[in-house]
């Protein structure tokens, strides 16, 4: 689909190229869909910008339920609202959004609590479907269904999404950086910011440097954490750690073992950190995380998501020793007037520079 788009494509279905997740692991077929019009409570969406999670990895990997193929992934995007179905109010034509996998519906009473972020109306699941009639959007050209994931499905040219699903923002913002904002840099900055409130002046352990660690650094730098540990087995990451305010590194491989590698962080806090971050999801690497954070009041957030029937094993004299936090996913309250996303974008949050140049997902033609 080119050009730009016309009120001659809304109400009707359009053909475009999307990213197709034909089997479990196998690479994703370019290939041509359709996208059926919006329904009640819906927009289709001129995909901008589309990034990769590691959770559309491990749902690619997934062989059964709630892996389902085939399917197109991707759930960090930006975009431009190119027709609304019936009753959807503060979105039109136009307007640039950003697709979230968490739906606010904004009438329910955890949606207008500012202490979750989990509807209760929209219920969150892995699910293959849309909302409500639970069917999907999208078909190739032999009419076969293609399952939606996390009500985004962003590697598609167009995409249909839940009003709930959508934050409008600033069209200012720049789309390459902006899509990070639907999941992976919220997660990571909410981690630090809002789900553990990081106190300035205090000790921060991250395991694990990748985007999501290094978003827990930029949150805990914005919260003014005096020393901010990255931990992980590539050395690699502590330069690139630097950028987003991490300022001393341990390399776990290096160590002798795993309680000496616990201990070089206990004896660098004086006790342990008053915060750590587990951004890997790895159950093992959770109780690393714990057994390095300070006695009393250090508090642990397990950011990460370990394979579905992973198991943490505490006993109860660990956990009555400090604080194990599992955050709400996102870890923010979203609001459709995108307060939080301009927020971030106004305070020049430094994951914004997570990227160097993107690249065209579909070839020569850009979304
Ligand atoms: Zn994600
Ligand atoms: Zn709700």
């Amino acid at each position: 689909m080119e050009g730009k788009d016309s009120p001659k494509t809304a109400g009707k279905p359009i053909r475009c190229r999307a990213a197709v997740a034909r089997k479990a692991g196998e690479p994703l077929v370019i290939e041509e869909v359709m996208v059926a019009a919006p329904k009640a409570h819906e927009v289709r969406i001129r995909i901008i910008c589309t990034s990769l999670c590691h959770s559309d990895v491990t749902f690619w990997k997934l062989k059964d339920p709630p892996g389902y193929f085939p399917r197109i992934l991707g759930h960090e995007a930006i975009g431009v609202v190119e027709s609304i179905g019936e009753d959807v109010d503060g979105v039109t034509e136009g307007d640039t959004v950003i697709p979230i996998f968490l739906p606010d519906c904004g009438e329910c009473v955890d949606c207008k609590s500012t202490k979750s972020n989990l509807c209760s109306k929209l219920l969150f699941e892995v699910s293959p479907w849309m909302h409500g009639d639970e069917t999907s959007r999208f078909t190739d050209l032999k009419g076969q269904a293609l399952y939606h994931f996390l009500y985004v499905s962003s590697f598609s040219e167009y995409t249909v999404v839940d009003i709930a699903h959508v934050v409008r923002v600033d069209p200012a913002i720049p789309p390459n950086r902006a899509c990070l904002l639907s999941c992976g840099v919220s997660t990571g900055v909410g981690a630090a910011w809002r789900t553990a409130n990081v106190e300035a002046g205090s000790t921060v352990a991250i395991f694990g440097l990748g985007a999501i660690g290094l978003a827990v650094a930029e949150g805990a730098r914005l919260c003014g954490a005096s020393r901010i540990i990255g931990v992980d087995v590539n050395s690699d990451k502590f330069e690139i750690g630097k950028k987003f305010g991490v300022t001393d590194f341990v390399n776990p491989a290096s160590c002798k073992d795993k309680s000496s590698g616990e201990q070089v962080i206990i004896e660098m806090t004086g006790g342990g950190a008053d915060y750590c971050f587990e951004c890997v999801g790895l159950a093992s690497l959770v109780h690393e995380a714990y057994a390095c954070c300070r006695k009393g009041w250090g508090k642990t957030v397990v950011v990460g998501v370990d394979k579905p029937g992973a198991r943490l094993n505490f006993s109860s004299f660990e956990v009555s020793n400090q604080n194990l936090i599992f955050p709400s996913l996102l870890n923010v309250t979203w609001t459709r007037n995108c307060s939080w996303m301009n927020l971030l974008h106004t305070r020049e949050v430094s994951p914004m520079r997570y990227l160097d140049e993107p690249m065209s997902l579909l070839g020569k033609r850009t979304l």
